[in-house]
């Protein structure tokens, strides 16, 4: 096969693979798209059976299922699924450009575009910079649009194909960021929201608090009624607290059935009183089927509160807002605890 033959198949695995880890909600992290890849060029015989089983049986693409796709079938015989990643990408873009270098006579301009955005790509594979190399080139490509009604299409056609990427990339950095179940952020937001709040907090003197919300005797709930009657709970619950917070506040779901809320400007005093709230909201609530039809009784929880103090370690302000939960629990459950209650 020659080099462009080459290039050209491999843009059309990259095209293939990216609509469909989208549609399966993989996030495109180099290592899902190494399997992926693997997986629309077919060269992998075990590890596109085992993605057929998955498919076929129409079940979730976990964090942990795409972890174990990659250990299992990709790791060994894959060196630097970063690398081909980024490579795809800039042949893919390389071409584009090229060819448009070579219909409009601006091969210079272009090119210079070219090497400054793609040379981006070479250090950072984030979602943030793929869009900026993106859009240069889509800004470019616009700018020097030409006469004829071939280039015409040829710069309807790209520009789709190019936008079309783009956007799997934010949909990609969505779903890498909140929570498939109940849409709250996931983990890895909260640890960067609790960062950047803190840090805002500590420049700007403002208090910063945090809520931490358990489900009370969750297992029984599920035992009782099954684990989709129990998820449906859990994406209740979410809606539930977001009615009761602010837009500024950042709702996550910290684990299973624990959420957790970062309250800035908001002192301990008044996280408390909202954490209040959601408790007595809960308490009040008879839950009932998505049909109306049955009803399922009623959930409490438990709420630990703690106050940010400015330069602590993050992992001291969590800490507390922990052992106040676990204090909540012990004292019999439905119950807010402030770390004021505690000393
Ligand atoms: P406690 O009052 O002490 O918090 O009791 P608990 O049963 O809520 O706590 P425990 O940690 O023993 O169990 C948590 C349960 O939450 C286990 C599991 O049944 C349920 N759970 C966790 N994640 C999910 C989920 O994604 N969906 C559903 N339906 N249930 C979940
Ligand atoms: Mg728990
Ligand atoms: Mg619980």
């Amino acid at each position: 096969m020659s080099d462009n033959q080459l290039i050209e198949q491999t843009q059309c695995y990259l095209r293939m693979a990216l609509p469909m880890m989208s549609r399966h909600r993989v996030p495109i992290t180099p290592r899902n798209y190494d399997v992926w890849y693997q997986y629309v060029s077919g060269c992998n015989h075990e590890l596109s059976g085992a993605i057929d089983a998955f498919r076929n049986k129409g079940e979730a693409f976990t964090e942990e299922v795409n972890e174990n796709l990659y250990r299992k079938y990709c790791a060994e015989i894959s060196e630097g699924a970063a690398q081909r990643l980024r490579e795809d990408l800039k042949n893919m873009l390389t071409n584009v450009v090229e060819e448009f270098a070579a219909m409009t006579g601006k091969a210079e301009k272009y090119n210079s575009v070219l090497t400054g955005s793609i040379a981006k790509l070479s250090d950072d594979l984030s979602a943030e910079t793929i869009k900026v190399v993106l859009d240069d080139i889509l800004d470019e490509t616009k700018k020097i649009s030409g006469h004829g009604l071939e280039m015409q299409r040829r710069l309807q056609q790209t520009t789709a194909e190019l936008e079309n990427i783009q956007k799997e990339f934010e949909r990609a950095k969505m779903e890498a960021s909140v929570d498939f179940l109940t849409g709250a952020a996931n983990r890895k937001t909260f640890n960067e929201n609790l960062e950047r709040l803190a840090g805002e907090a500590v420049r700007t003197s403002e208090p910063l608090s945090l809520l931490l919300l358990d489900i009370d005797h969750f297992k029984k709930f599920n035992d009782e009624h099954g684990h989709l009657v129990g998820d449906e709970v859990l994406k209740f619950v979410a809606k539930i607290i977001k009615e009761h917070v602010r837009g500024q506040d950042l709702i996550a779901r910290y684990g299973g059935e624990e959420f957790v809320v970062l309250l800035p400007s908001t002192p301990l005093g008044g996280a408390k009183i909202l954490a209040e709230k959601i408790r007595r909201f809960f308490d009040h609530a008879t839950l009932k089927t998505m049909d109306q039809s049955k009803t399922l009784g009623r959930i409490t929880l438990c709420i630990g509160v703690a106050g940010y103090r400015p330069e602590e370690k993050l992992s001291d302000f969590v800490g507390r807002a922990d052992k106040a939960l676990y204090l909540a629990k012990n004292n019999g459950r439905n119950k807010v605890v402030a770390e004021v209650d505690i000393q």
